[in-house]
């Protein structure tokens, strides 16, 4: 696992990781840059997936972006952390993780910091959760947080240091 600071949507992995909303058709933020980038065809490919529920995931290919899939995910609306929001975000990381797992031509996978944007997840609980599902789920895989901040690669860097520290003892 690794943290970079960088636009998504020009990543050269085997798939990235898509923070989209439950309709499955383009939104604002990653989402829209993801849906720009790949081009109308991820639009038509979506159009028949009948959306996906909070916490779920759901594969498509990449079309005009570098890599060759998106894994698509619903992240929780944060709204205090009284409404399973911890849960849900684990359950996008894990079932994120094991669509990509479970796909053979997949063995690099990028995960945007999904509900930390619009939906108003706190930053670092947000990464915490991130962490410790990939590092339970990703046997197979090499992942990367790709952060859209140098402050938001800082703190992903600082917890994976912990993380290791951890792991190590
Ligand atoms: P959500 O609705 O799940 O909160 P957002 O797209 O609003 O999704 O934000 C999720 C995260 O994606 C935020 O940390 C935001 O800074 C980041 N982000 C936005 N655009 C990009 C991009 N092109 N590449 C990588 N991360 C991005």
């Amino acid at each position: 696992m690794n943290a970079i600071c960088d636009d998504i949507t020009t990543l050269s992995v085997d798939a990235i990781v898509n923070a989209a909303n439950a309709s499955l058709m383009g939104g604002g933020g990653v989402d829209g840059a993801i849906h720009r980038a790949a081009g109308p065809r991820l639009l038509h490919e979506c159009r028949l997936l009948g959306g996906c529920k909070t916490g779920e995931a759901k594969l498509t290919g990449g079309h005009g972006l570098p890599a060759r899939f998106i894994v698509h995910t619903v992240g929780p609306v944060w709204h205090g952390g009284g409404d399973g929001e911890d849960e849900l975000l684990a359950s996008c990381y894990r079932k994120s993780c094991e669509l990509a797992s479970a796909q053979p031509a997949i063995r690099t996978l990028a995960f945007p910091c999904i509900s930390t944007g619009i939906y108003g997840f706190p930053f670092e609980r947000a990464a915490r959760i991130a962490i410790r599902e990939c590092a339970a789920h990703t046997d197979r895989l090499i992942t990367t947080f790709c952060c859209f901040s140098e402050r938001d690669r800082n703190v992903y860097s600082q917890l994976l240091e912990e993380h290791g520290r951890r792991v190590a003892d």
